[in-house]
């Protein structure tokens, strides 16, 4: 058997290649603080996330998928703000150094690393129950971040790409119909991701608020208005549903999925009305789906309506984690 890795050659190994030559970061993996540079004018947005084996994610996971799938969802936030990405760091808890494991990991979460053009600056390693903690760090123009207060009465509500594809893939993950085209989307929509990057950085000035849809569209909706101090009408009938979504599912689960299941990595955002014409050119632009689905109102609370205009009660309060 080969010598057990040290946590050194461990992240010589598996880690270092991720951290690619890259204009701002002026110090990366192998000093005591990675120094990234910051352009005049710019703020430092970063937000962390912690991704507990057996609470997150399967503990047998698939190591590769994983790794695509943790830094997704933490460049997600980037996106939700309207940050340009500038790297990440990774606190990493292992039981072991497998180095098969390790090898997949860093492979998967490597390919997402290029993708999101977001080098690796640093981390830590530690022994101990798998869990994956990474914080994203990006920049953006002084006073020009998205956020969830600006919603304003009138404005319209819109989502990017579809909802509730990611809940639905949670319903196959055990079960072996992986097989199936249809069956795959979904699970490809939970395991890989897409933070809406671009959207983001081009909703800088047109947008009142935003927001990542992580824990559930209603859940999330609801801290655009609590931040905003406002209220919501929201058309269930609108919201936009995966060609897989209505394959697998009634129209009122697929619905229900889409309100209130998570892990999809959307943007959800506020917008004047006056703004629609230069979102439907930007969804043209992007090649991804723009959806308005409901409009902010002065009365606090979130209302539901379904396609023919009855009230519709909303099941799902988002992931609690307490
Ligand atoms: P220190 O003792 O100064 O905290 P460490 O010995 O923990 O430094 O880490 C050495 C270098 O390797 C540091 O630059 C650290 O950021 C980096 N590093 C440690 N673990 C990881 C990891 N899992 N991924 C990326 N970089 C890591
Ligand atoms: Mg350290």
């Amino acid at each position: 058997m080969a010598a057990a890795l040290n946590e050194f050659e461990l992240i010589r190994r598996f880690f270092s290649p991720l951290s690619a030559a890259d204009e701002n970061v002026v110090c990366g993996i192998g000093d005591d603080c990675a120094l990234l540079a910051l352009a005049p004018g710019e703020q430092l947005a970063t937000s962390v996330d912690s991704m507990v084996a057996g609470r997150h994610f399967p503990v047998d996971a698939d190591p590769g998928k994983l790794g695509w799938r943790c830094l997704a969802a933490a460049t997600s936030d980037l996106a939700a703000c309207g940050a340009r990405p500038l790297g990440f760091t990774l606190a990493l808890t292992l039981p072991s150094a497998d180095e098969s494991w390790l090898a997949a990991f860093a492979s998967g979460l490597g390919e997402a690393a290029r993708a999101f053009e977001l080098p690796l600056v640093g981390g830590d390693t530690t022994r101990g129950p798998l869990t994956l903690s990474l914080q994203v760090l990006g920049s953006v123009s002084a006073g020009a971040a998205l956020r969830r207060s600006g919603a304003r009465d009138g404005d319209h509500i819109w989502v990017s790409g579809s909802l509730g594809d990611a809940r639905a893939a949670l319903d196959l993950l055990d079960r072996d119909i992986a097989g199936l085209h249809s069956g795959q989307a979904l699970l490809d929509r939970y395991w890989r991701p897409q933070p809406r990057l671009a959207l983001g950085r081009a909703l800088v000035g047109i947008a009142s608020a935003a927001i990542d849809v992580s824990d559930g569209l209603a859940a999330d909706l609801q801290h655009i208005l609590e931040c905003s101090g406002v209220g919501a009408d929201l058309h269930a009938g609108a919201l936009p549903l995966s060609d897989a979504l209505r394959h697998h599912y009634s129209a009122e689960q697929a619905t229900a999925y889409a309100l209130g299941g998570g892990d999809d990595y959307e943007l959800c955002f506020t917008a004047a009305p006056e703004q629609g014409a230069r979102l439907q050119a930007l969804a043209l632009e992007l090649q991804l789906p723009l959806s308005r689905i409901g409009a902010i109102t002065a009365a606090p609370g979130l209302r539901c309506t379904d396609a023919g205009g009855r009230p519709l009660a909303l099941q799902y309060a988002g992931f609690q984690h307490f």
